[in-house]
């Protein structure tokens, strides 16, 4: 079990499995290389960082699987100007579950794939990450509408704290 200090000062806590504060993200092309060998939904799991939700501000803190360091945070801001999809299908596709679909499906079929899992949960967002990774703009699959964006936190001054 793991806590984490979101920048907003709420604490987020992995305490209860499945945790509420921990998104599954994945891009499309990973998730497509582990269809095409049928790997096994668990595979997936064995990355490198972590995606912490903060349910008050709803930031994404990404951090290092391995020493629960910060590699770095998104704030979601609602764009004045809304994104077309089309001006961005260059970019990367990001695929976005809570935690809970994934050990939900792992726990009613051991070995689920890969390819099963994302036919039982589309992920419900169309989501595409600019190529520097700074932005994050996401929108509604069906309907194509624009609904928010996360943006890159500028690096925080860390003060040791316990
Ligand atoms: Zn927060």
């Amino acid at each position: 079990m793991s806590r984490l200090g979101c920048l907003c000062g709420n604490g987020m806590s992995n305490s209860t499995v499945p945790s509420d504060s921990i998104a599954e993200i994945y891009s499309r092309d990973d998730f497509e290389k582990a269809m095409a060998v049928k790997m096994e939904l668990i595979d997936l799991w064995d990355e490198n960082q972590e995606y912490w939700y903060c349910q008050k501000c709803k930031r994404i803190t990404v951090i290092e699987r391995k020493t629960g360091l910060y590699v770095s945070s998104y704030s979601r801001k609602v764009l004045d100007a809304p994104i077309q999809p089309e001006a961005i299908q260059n970019w990367q596709e990001l695929l976005f579950w809570r935690d809970k679909e994934f050990y939900d499906a792992i726990e009613e079929k051991e070995h689920i794939t890969v390819g099963d899992f994302l036919k039982l949960h589309p992920s419900r967002y169309l989501a595409r990450v600019s190529p520097d990774k700074t932005t994050v703009h996401v929108f509604n699959p069906e309907t194509q509408a624009y609904l928010f964006s996360y943006v890159l936190d500028p690096k925080p001054d860390f003060k040791e704290d316990e």
